[in-house]
């Protein structure tokens, strides 16, 4: 099936171009960038001319920043073509709802794409906590903004989700595995100065599960979760990619190369289907991290 993707930056380079050469659903027909070309690939420069120059092309993935992607996802479903989205899947939770029924509407898939919960140990951690009961838990998301988002200024404006923006991947994860729906009762959130997102925050959930996600680790970095449960202790390392039991090694892998080629595979079997993927659980979080969080200034931030 011919894919076009929009949004030629730095996951679409790192991640969709060569998940999508190497799939066998997919071919890549088409790019829409201002600024971004694939060798080889029709490149345009706005999505509305792509969808008027290839009515071929049935399906679109958008790997834009969430403010700007709802009024390209709008004129990819109005167009009749099937949707994929980068995560979060919107700015607001309401943008993702009116796709949602707007897919439904034109009889379209959408892949609201959680690409952490393809991570290579996560379904291993799923089926292991499945019918034990969790004590507490703690997730650790810890990583250098200047070295995963070099000059992405978009981070830390509204609707950029700030430290979020890796820490709703371990939040993709946790209600991806978690054996009981879980939700957030507290929060604090850390904003530079000079900026409209933040920086660092702490949340805590009320299955006695507490996240501390922060921007500003340099040296090794941290993507971990641990779970005590009644019946022993798992730890997720990595993003998700390594498991351990008990303290002992459980399997996974320390690669994040296959968490792609994964969503692209399930985007091919939803379209198959005639079926829609819409998952919100980690974005309401976020939401809710923001209603309910409370506000710290703290010094400012740049690149
Ligand atoms: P990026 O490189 O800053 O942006 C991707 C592309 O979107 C840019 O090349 C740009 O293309 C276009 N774009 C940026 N701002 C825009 C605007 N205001 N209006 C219209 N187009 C704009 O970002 P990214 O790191 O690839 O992230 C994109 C999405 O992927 C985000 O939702 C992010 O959460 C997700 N993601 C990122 C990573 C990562 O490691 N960076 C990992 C997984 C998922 P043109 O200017 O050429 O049009």
């Amino acid at each position: 099936m011919d894919i076009a993707l929009a949004g030629i930056g730095k996951i679409a380079i790192d991640q969709h171009v060569p998940a999508l050469e190497a799939s066998p659903d997919w071919r890549l027909a088409a790019t829409v960038s201002r600024a971004g070309r694939v060798d080889g690939v029709e490149g345009f420069p706005a999505i509305a001319d792509m969808l008027s120059a290839r009515p071929e092309i049935g399906a679109v993935s958008l790997a834009l920043p969430p403010v700007p992607r709802f009024a390209a996802a709008q004129a990819v479903l109005n167009a009749g073509r099937h949707l994929m989205l980068e995560k979060p899947p919107g700015a607001t939770l309401a943008e993702v709802h009116a796709l949602a029924d707007l897919a439904a509407t034109r009889g379209v898939t959408l892949f609201t794409t959680w690409h952490s919960r393809e991570a290579a140990a996560v379904q291993a951690a799923r089926r292991w906590l499945a019918g034990r009961v969790v004590r507490s838990g703690r997730i650790i998301w810890r990583e250098d903004v200047r070295k995963w988002h070099p000059g992405q200024d978009w981070i830390f404006e509204a609707g950029g989700m700030g430290v979020f923006d890796p820490g709703i991947n371990a939040l993709s994860i946790l209600t991806g595995i978690l054996p009981m729906p879980v939700h957030l009762t507290g929060a604090e959130l850390d904003f530079p100065e000079n900026r409209q997102a933040p920086i660092a925050a702490r949340l805590q959930f009320a299955q006695a599960i507490t996240a501390d996600f922060d921007f500003r680790q340099e040296g090794p970095q941290t993507w971990d979760m641990e779970f005590d449960t009644d019946g022993g202790h798992l730890a997720l390392r990595m993003g998700g990619n390594l498991l351990e039991i008990d303290g002992q090694p459980a399997g996974g892998e320390n690669s994040i190369m296959g968490e792609y080629p994964a969503l692209y595979a399930r985007m091919a079997e939803l379209v198959r289907q005639g079926a829609s993927d819409v998952d919100l659980r980690p974005m309401v979080l976020v939401a809710d991290a923001f209603t309910l969080g409370r506000r710290a200034i703290v010094e400012p931030f740049e690149f």
